[in-house]
């Protein structure tokens, strides 16, 4: 496929710095189609797609093939997630906000910078994730699988892990005020983390 994340084009619009989402000439910004784009999404197949920046919120992607799929900085807010398949894509910087990712697939994804504010990941796969720098104030990751995670500087204050797996989850210097860890299990790593409020 042409212009993937692997091997992104250039968006033809003159003067443009930006890349070409995967079966477009342009960059979110200056397609002229934007809705036309949206609808054939899930028809094209979005694995290894080039998304960046794009907006899909409140769109029905339950059970989405998104692997290794480029959507950084992408407006996500409200969208249904879950049970997508998000191994190793880039969703830095995404707004997630109120996004339902429960049971979703998020091995090895990139969410540095993301927005989770109230989003929902019940009993979704972090393994290996880079959470670093996120906010979730409020996110429920009850059930998660935070294996070698890493949400370091991440902002989760009253966010849930009840009965989540936390073993050698890296929270340096994470805020997590008010936090639920009722259940949850395994070895963390909360160095200079802020702790007050916290239910273990
Ligand atoms: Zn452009």
């Amino acid at each position: 496929m042409r212009g993937t994340h692997y091997n992104p084009e250039s968006c033809v619009y003159p003067g443009c710095s930006a890349f070409a989402l995967t079966g477009a000439q342009h960059c979110w910004e200056h397609l002229a189609d934007k809705a036309v784009f949206v609808a054939a999404l899930r028809e094209k197949g979005l694995a290894n797609a080039w998304l960046s920046c794009i907006d899909l919120s409140g769109m029905a992607l339950h059970g989405a093939d998104l692997r290794g799929a480029r959507l950084s900085g992408a407006c996500l807010r409200n969208a249904d997630l879950r049970h997508a398949d998000l191994r190793r894509a880039f969703l830095d910087d995404a707004n997630l906000t109120g996004a339902d990712l429960s049971g979703a697939n998020l091995e090895l994804a990139v969410l540095g910078g993301a927005v989770l504010t109230g989003a929902k990941l019940l009993n979704a796969r972090l393994c290996r994730a880079n959470l670093v720098g996120a906010s979730g104030e409020g996110a429920d990751f009850s059930g998660a699988d935070l294996y070698y995670s890493r949400p370091g500087n991440a902002r989760f204050a009253k966010a849930l892990f009840r009965g989540a797996n936390i073993q050698r989850a890296i929270f340096r210097r994470a805020d997590l005020r008010g936090t639920d860890f009722t259940d949850a299990r395994g070895e963390a790593n909360f160095e200079n983390a802020k702790m007050e409020g916290v239910k273990r």
